[in-house]
């Protein structure tokens, strides 16, 4: 490191209580690996920030050294925007607190807990807000750009459960938002992403779930996907709230409760949660049974963080992945033929295509009542193309791109940008659809320079 850049370090290190670390220290190169083994990225600093007080000498410096920066949650975002090439990250990992306040019901977070650490203090009381179905993702990255998960259809999205946040902005100012504080900055956060500044401190609504919930998987044979599939669209249209039951297509893990000669075939798997009293559950979950002649099934009463847990061996970091995504208001015939077609033709044995449900009480809330708009999606589709090595890129990718344009013509407008790659930065403005401009003229307003580019950016 130049004499120059070693000074430059040194007045940040003496300026903020977190560390620093640059290419030659030791830490770096773990520090720098994010969910999405695809991206390669090498900042020149990165920040491990102890407090939110850390955040605006942060800011200062990428700024007076002509830097571009990015935040880093819990790197799980698949377009590796966590990350930069030669500039600084800030990087939260050691900022993963989570305050819970049973009395109130309110969860107070900091930035680099990750869902895990949310739903285990939370659950100590009984309680719980509506996060996504892998434990290791980020609370801030999930929260900021949406959120949704097994509680969704009962409780919302993780946005709508969003009190406040505390934020440092582009200059450097720390502010809360809230409904009645900077209503407008309140607005634009709940889905506008990391756009608008850093965020430094989640409150979130909690409820009380569980803390025995029930759920579990049936696992049906590949052959039986279209009857499956249509027996599936006519059962959650009127399911209870409280009732989640998603769609994987993928070949088969090797689960215990699986016999051997399934293991590494195409499936159609369900996966159910069930939230209400665990005396209920088995008469709502009896009827998934008959949808076919399910190689295996394992499905009991079990703890809500275990649960939440289920899929983390599925989803570990380190694989490449690419996916694409669309939100469906309802599933068409063609939507399912096409799922169906593309699942008879996964490139990799990790690759898989999921139908997420979220109807309900999202749906009761008006488009405009906050960034993310797409009120009217009742499923989110996500191909998710996941490999090991570079040499398979190309097929998985492209395998994900012909399922993503096939199945488009039945897509509801939008996307969630939680799920958008690097390359999709022209759909933003569609992931957004009306909320688009005032998004533009609040992104005026607090950053007009856009320091915060490092994302599904809305360009000022
Ligand atoms: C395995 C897996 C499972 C998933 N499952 C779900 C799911 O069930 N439901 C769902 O809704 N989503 C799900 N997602 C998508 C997930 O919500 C996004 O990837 C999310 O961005 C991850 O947040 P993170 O903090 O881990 O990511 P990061 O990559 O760390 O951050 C993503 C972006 O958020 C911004 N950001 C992060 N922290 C801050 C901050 N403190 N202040 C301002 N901006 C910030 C930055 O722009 C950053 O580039 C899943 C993702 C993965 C990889």
């Amino acid at each position: 490191m130049t004499t120059q850049k070693s000074k430059a370090k040194e007045e940040l290190e003496e300026s903020i209580k977190g560390s620093v670390l640059s290419p030659d220290d030791p830490g770096y190169e773990e520090a720098r690996q994010i969910w999405n083994a695809m991206i390669d990225r090498r900042p020149a600093v990165i920040v491990q920030c102890a407090q939110a007080d850390d955040i605006p000498p942060v800011i200062r410096f990428a700024r007076k050294n002509g830097l571009e920066f990015s935040i880093r949650g819990a790197g799980h975002n698949i377009a590796g925007n966590a990350l930069c090439d030669d500039g600084v990250t800030i990087d939260f990992s050691k900022m993963k607190n989570v305050r819970v306040d049973a009395g109130k019901r309110r969860a107070y977070v900091e930035p680099g807990a990750t869902l895990a650490n949310l739903d285990e203090a939370a659950q100590a009381h009984g309680l719980a807000t509506p996060v996504g179905i892998n434990s290791t993702t980020g609370i801030a990255g999930l929260t900021l750009g949406g959120g949704f998960g097994w509680l969704t259809r009962k409780y919302g999205m993780t946005i709508d459960n969003l009190v406040s946040v505390d934020l440092i902005t582009a200059e450097g100012k720390k502010i809360r938002a809230s409904e009645n504080d900077n209503s407008d900055l309140f607005w634009a956060v709940r889905g506008g992403g990391g756009n608008f500044g850093v965020v430094t401190r989640f409150e979130f609504q909690l409820f009380p779930v569980g803390p025995e919930i029930v759920a579990g998987l049936i696992v049906f044979p590949f052959s039986q996907a279209k009857q499956i599939l249509t027996k599936y669209r006519q059962f959650v249209a009127s399911a209870p709230e409280e009732l989640n039951v998603w769609v994987v297509l993928r070949q088969a893990p090797p689960l215990p409760f699986l016999p051997e000669n399934v293991h590494g075939k195409e499936v159609v798997v369900l996966p159910i949660f069930y939230s209400g009293a665990v005396a209920n559950a088995e008469k709502l979950i009896a009827p998934l049974r008959a949808f076919g002649n399910a190689h295996g099934e394992h499905i009991g009463a079990q703890p809500y963080v275990q649960w939440q847990k289920a899929f983390d061996p599925l989803l570990t970091p380190g694989a490449r992945n690419y996916w694409k995504s669309h939100n469906f208001t309802e599933l068409a015939d063609g939507a399912l033929n096409s799922v169906i077609e593309f699942a008879g033709k996964l490139p990799s044995p990790q690759c898989e295509i999921f139908i997420g449900l979220c109807s309900g009480a999202p749906n009761r809330v008006a488009p405009n009542t906050m960034a993310y708009g797409h009120r009217d999606a009742k499923f989110v589709l996500n191909v998710h193309g996941r490999w090991d090595e570079a040499r398979d890129d190309q097929k998985c990718i492209a395998w994900a791109r012909e399922f993503f344009n096939a199945s488009a013509p039945y897509a509801s407008a939008g996307a969630y940008v939680n799920f958008m790659t690097a390359e999709e930065g022209d759909r933003v403005a569609a992931a957004y659809g009306s909320n688009y401009d005032r998004l533009v003229e609040i992104k005026r307003r607090y950053d007009p320079e856009n320091i915060f580019h490092l994302n599904q950016n809305i360009k000022p």
